[in-house]
């Protein structure tokens, strides 16, 4: 996120079969690495690698998603968008943030490289093959946001949290 040309212009991406084509507006808020067995398994690989980013944030560019209901470790379930043909997933959202924020599959955009993980997370479940580079935070589990995130992250966050109160 420190690319000084990521920080003035789009962000497009899609599916594999490109009926689904989208695009980001600005940056993301934080970029999660998240080596849980959760995201192990939903996507088959080593560790899921999620932009987060407003929903206003995302728009459609080409195509449609269809929200498949898909257990979370929560108990509370996410949605994840697929392509309705190729079925690949472009993004999802969690029920803690609702409908507010997608967690879009940086690997989904056209420049995914644009995007390495602000922090890795769950990585007492991270496959041993594994190295992590040092100089990006990790965390066995989860994290503060407080803590973490940049200050106009934070600032965001608190627009979306004034505007979409936390469910109980
Ligand atoms: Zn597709
Ligand atoms: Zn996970």
């Amino acid at each position: 996120m420190s690319d000084a040309s990521a920080m003035s212009s789009f962000h497009d991406g899609g599916c594999t079969c490109r009926h689904v084509r989208y695009r980001m507006t600005t940056n993301p808020l934080f970029v999660h690495c998240c080596h849980c067995s959760w995201c192990q398994r939903e996507t088959g690989s080593a560790f899921v690698l999620n932009a987060m980013i407003e929903a206003d944030r995302v728009h459609l560019l080409a195509g449609d998603v269809v929200a498949v209901d898909t257990p979370s470790q929560s108990g509370k379930g996410q949605r994840i968008s697929r392509c309705p043909r190729c079925q690949v997933a472009v993004w999802s959202n969690y029920s803690g943030a609702g409908d507010a924020v997608r967690f879009v599959r940086v690997g989904t955009l056209d420049e995914p490289a644009r995007f390495p993980p602000d922090i890795h997370i769950y990585t007492g479940s991270k496959q041993p093959w594994l190295a992590l580079p040092p100089d990006t935070p990790a965390e066995i589990e989860f994290y503060r946001v407080s803590e973490r995130w940049p200050a106009e992250s934070l600032e965001r966050r608190a627009a979306l949290l004034a505007k979409f109160p936390r469910r109980p």
